[in-house]
């Protein structure tokens, strides 16, 4: 059982022009077995939301709640909502120069399951996810994300899903900059995670193409900050077929 619940939640940004404020009240729930997918324009505030429920430090919440479990999420530190089972896919993966993708990996499963992993069936876990996802053996000893083409970022990240097991995986534009094929093998890599017991998906995009391989439970259409309009998977078909404009320039 998981889930992951917003509250009315307020987060401001901390520009260099004083602060800003970008979620004006979001309220959503994710329960294990859903996957809710977020759809809105450039600079709706997707990332924001993604970023503040993970514990990026420059996002302040001014109001409302996330609890997963019932377990007040805001006053985890970021370690604490990894190991409490949050997982964040940006949409920009950070490089980290000199980590190499098996340390990197090792590492973060030691952490968040609090002991290191048995060595044998580990060696054997990552070459089977590395495979899954198309990567080359000799990836795991390139560093993170340093000069990964934007597939191979994305498959990285979705490998970091297969191996950490999270109970609420959130995915911001996986699916940006992929090529059909690399498109397909992230799908799938969601889609296993979504097959396990109880696994909770918050997938955030723009477009609508990857939800043809990921069929969403709910879809939420995001504007401004807020959630403009919420509905089943249809609403994706409709938004492909109309776009984002009906929803601009109303205020919600
Ligand atoms: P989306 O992911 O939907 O494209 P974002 O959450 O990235 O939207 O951005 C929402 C708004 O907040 C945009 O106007 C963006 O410019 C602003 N914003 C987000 N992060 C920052 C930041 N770190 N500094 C300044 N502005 C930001
Ligand atoms: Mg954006
Ligand atoms: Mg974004």
């Amino acid at each position: 059982m998981s889930t992951l619940e917003i509250k009315d939640l307020k987060v401001q940004v901390k520009t260099e022009d004083g602060p800003k404020e970008i979620l004006k009240g979001v309220t959503l729930t994710i329960k294990d077995g859903e996957t809710h997918a977020i759809m809105g324009p450039n600079g709706s505030g997707k990332s924001t939301l993604a970023y503040s429920i993970a514990g990026h430090p420059r996002y302040e919440v001014t109001g409302g709640t996330v609890t997963l479990d019932g377990e007040d999420v805001l006053e985890m530190s970021v370690d604490e909502r990894a190991r409490a089972g949050l997982f964040l896919a940006m949409q920009y993966p950070v490089e980290v120069p000199g980590v190499s993708v098996a340390n990197f990996l090792r590492t973060a499963k030691t952490a968040i399951d609090g002991e290191a992993p048995k060595l044998r069936t580990w060696v054997k876990d990552v070459n089977g996810v590395m495979e899954r996802m198309n990567l080359d053996a000799s990836f795991s000893q390139r560093s993170v994300n340093e000069g990964f083409s934007g597939g191979e970022k994305k498959r990285h990240e979705i490998a970091q899903l297969d191996l950490l097991d999270p109970k609420v995986a959130i995915l911001d534009e996986t699916d940006s900059g992929l090529d059909i094929d690399a498109l397909k093998v992230v799908s799938e890599g969601v889609n296993r995670f979504r097959e396990r017991e109880g696994k909770g998906v918050l997938l955030i995009t723009h477009y609508t193409r990857i939800l043809r391989y990921i069929k969403p439970d709910y879809v939420h259409v995001f504007v401004d900050g807020q959630v403009a309009d919420e509905g089943g998977p249809e609403l994706a078909d409709e938004l492909e077929a109309n776009g984002y404009e009906k929803y601009l320039g109303t205020k919600v």
